[in-house]
């Protein structure tokens, strides 16, 4: 029995692996006490073991034949060409022709190597990652508030004494259902707030005076916290010693608050001004009393403001007095895997190990010498992933792509485009396990291995450094990233080494990261394996950081900047044309991410077999559409007139009170017709390159399909 933890979200719970007395049979998992998860496991935990010995599992490198088929090759034919590959292609249009693209999965080793295999042995510049359709512009607005990002600057244990969580677009109930048991005892006390235009299963535990649910109209959150900060400022509820002593920039902020009065803020957002005033005063109550936390999740940060959106969450939290106080804080819930970790050790267009800035003259000088390279060789800043991808296969784009641990075929907006895009590169190589959307695009698929079957280390939401242990065999024919990275490097004479083992790779990352936001020089497995807990910043020596801001935040000034954002236009909530609505798109309790994985198991794609449009019965039946019946969602033409020839959709609806009239969900986890991110914008967020996933105009109309 080996003790690791859970390979899909950021909660990253903690179980045990007993391998099966056949190599070929499912291997038992059990949930491990621990203090994110306290024993539980959701169901995607629960039956993770099943895609270790999955029959549609990729063993050995398939490579794409003349014919268009994928064709069984051995190692070395596979990585001689991707080294034939990278070279001409660099040779024929310079070293950004090449590009990585990674992900939010990866353990800290890969995400690092990866970061420095880009760099250092492609000399590109061109490598970004999935997380940038994460939780990036939380990233951004915590960055540039707190001068630092750490998805929760405290245990999330701290959670247990609270009497009030509001809850801003996130929907854990089933994205990490253990997750709840530590909203008890704000449930208890009546003090759950959820922020979410949809009743999802959180928002639904709210009920029996457990809470409040708020459901604004769809992309109004911002107005509706601008909302709430007028209101604490106009009613004397601001903790005004803590502003005047750990902040700066409240003027500002309190001139861009001051239009939005509740009134107003119901004409906006459809939410009730009492029910506005009511959650500010409970809110000030309990932050009072050293007892409130705010936290926001995806459905408020993937909007093409989403970092402005954050910022105005984490303005009403300084407002309150909350980050850094005792009992009290503001944090995100990083989503994917390794979200927190595969963002700090240079995978981003924009960042070096240890969350520096690629720009930051000092940082690449420090990460130059661990590396052994001149300062002068390392590329600047990259491009963020909406345009890395826009560039590929153009002529002064990315021609030779690689692709690790993402499934940007599914998972990326205007996916129609994307896939256009993966068809004109030159190669393609997709590391993987399964044939995902995107590895079956690919013209080299290099089989690699599961996380039951790996060494390493994942930073969880607390930013807590955690072990990744190898528990059964890996099939004969995968291999590590680790290993297929130190293999091409030396095929490409990269000018420094390329280690394999994931201890080794750690030692390094933790000198490379020393000094910078994110330290990690004091972690060592030893440590780790002894049980300690390690939260970053964790420098030489240190025990780690479990609290951060507790006496100051990381400006050079200690204290955290309060930004003044204004709301876009106003988002109508009643549509003009019928058969119009805000898509807004989204995750489903048994699956993960793009579906690559959990789509696979059995048991979670009987209970959520395909993508299900979830629509109001009002306008449902006003449009003739039923329970279970075909539709067409297109995305709405901008101007009035046809939306022939846009994206679109066919998928069954179902009818779903949880649903504003005004709004429709479809859940992003599934290829095909029904895949949502065909219909969603490449638009993005200017600070962070997020996306907008929650609000594109689609129109829904039956379309008669058995
Ligand atoms: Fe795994 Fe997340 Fe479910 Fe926990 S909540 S078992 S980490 S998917």
């Amino acid at each position: 029995m080996t003790a690791t933890h859970c390979p899909y979200c950021a909660l990253q719970c903690a179980m045990t692996v007993t391998p099966a007395p056949s190599p070929t049979a499912v291997a038992e998992v059990a949930g491990r006490e621990f203090p994110t998860n306290r024993g539980g496991l959701c169901r995607k935990g629960w039956t993770s073991a099943e895609l270790l010995v999955h029959p549609e599992r990729v063993t050995e490198p398939l490579l794409r034949t003349d014919d268009g088929e994928l064709v069984a090759v051995g190692w070395d034919v596979a990585l001689a060409r991707v080294a034939a590959e990278i070279r001409r292609a660099q040779a024929e249009h310079g070293k950004d022709a090449v590009g990585v693209f990674g992900g939010g999965g990866l353990t800290n080793e890969k995400a690092y190597l990866l970061g420095k295999f880009a760099r250092v042995a492609l000399g590109t510049s061109r490598i970004d990652y999935n997380g940038r359709f994460c939780m990036s512009s939380a990233a951004a607005a915590a960055n540039r508030a707190f001068g630092i990002d750490r998805g929760l600057p405290f245990p999330l244990e701290d959670l247990a004494a609270a009497d009030t969580v509001l809850m801003l677009g996130s929907n854990a109930a089933d994205t990490m259902p253990p997750f709840v048991q530590h909203l008890a005892g704000a449930r208890e006390a009546g003090g759950l707030i959820v922020v979410d235009p949809r009743r999802s299963a959180t928002a639904a535990l709210t009920a029996d005076g457990a809470g409040l649910h708020l459901q604004p109209a769809p992309h109004t959150d911002l107005v509706l916290l601008l909302g709430l900060a007028h209101v604490v400022l106009a009613e004397g509820l601001a903790h005004e010693r803590y502003l005047e002593e750990r902040t700066i920039g409240l003027a500002p902020v309190a001139r861009s608050v001051a239009q939005w009065w509740p009134e107003r803020v119901q004409a906006a957002t459809g939410v009730p001004a009492p029910l506005l005033r009511q959650t500010a005063h409970r809110l000030a109550e309990s932050a009072r009393a050293g007892s409130c936390y705010i936290l926001t999740g995806r459905g408020i940060e993937q909007h093409a403001d989403g970092t402005d959106t954050v910022t105005a969450a984490i303005n009403l939290a300084l407002l309150l007095g909350l980050p850094g106080s005792a009992h009290g804080g503001f944090g995100t819930l990083t989503g994917q895997g390794n979200g927190q970790g595969g963002r700090e050790h240079g995978q981003k267009a924009d960042q070096l190990p240890g969350y520096r800035k690629i720009t930051d003259p000092a940082a690449r000088a420090h990460v130059a010498r661990v590396w052994g390279v001149p300062e002068a060789s390392l590329p600047g800043p990259g491009l963020p992933a909406v345009e890395l991808l826009a560039s590929l296969g153009t002529d002064d784009g990315v021609r030779c792509l690689l692709v690790h641990g993402a499934n940007v075929a599914v998972s990326a907006p205007d996916a129609a485009a994307v896939r256009e895009r993966l068809r004109a590169l030159d190669f393609l190589v997709v590391c993987d396990a399964f044939l995902s959307e995107t590895a079956m695009e690919a013209d080299l698929v290099l089989p690699v291995l599961q996380w039951a079957e790996e060494e390493g280390t994942m930073t969880n939401l607390e930013g807590r450094v955690l072990r990744r242990r190898g528990a059964v065999q890996p099939p004969p024919g995968a291999r590590s990233e680790l290993w297929i990275m130190n293999r091409i490097a030396a095929l490409l004479d990269a000018p420094s080494r390329f280690p394999e083992d994931p201890r080794e790779v750690f030692e390094e990352l933790r000198a490379a990261s020393a000094g910078g936001p994110a330290d990690y020089s004091g972690v060592t497995y030893e440590r780790l394996d002894a049980g300690e807990a390690l939260h970053w910043p964790c420098p030489q020596g240190s025990p780690g950081t479990p609290r951060l801001f507790t006496d100051r935040f990381a400006h050079p000034d200690g204290r955290a900047r309060m930004i003044p954002v204004r709301a876009g236009a106003p988002v109508t909530a009643s549509e003009s044309r019928p058969g119009t609505f805000h898509l807004a798109t989204g995750r489903l309790l048994e699956h993960y991410q793009s579906g690559a994985q959990t789509r696979r198991v059995a048991s979670l794609a009987a209970a959520q077999p395909e993508a299900r449009l979830a629509i109001h019965p009002g306008p449902a039946a006003r449009l003739g559409i039923d329970d279970g019946a075909w539709v067409r969602v297109r995305r709405a033409a901008e101007a009035r007139g046809s939306s022939a020839g846009l994206p679109e959709v066919l998928c069954r609806a179902e009818l779903a009170t949880a649903v504003r009239p005004d709004t429709v969900f479809l859940p992003f986890h599934f290829p095909g017709t029904g895949s949502a991110n065909l219909l969603t914008h490449a638009s993005q967020d200017p600070f962070s390159g997020m996306p907008e996933f929650k609000t594109t105009r689609v129109v829904v109309e039956p379309c008669g399909k058995e």
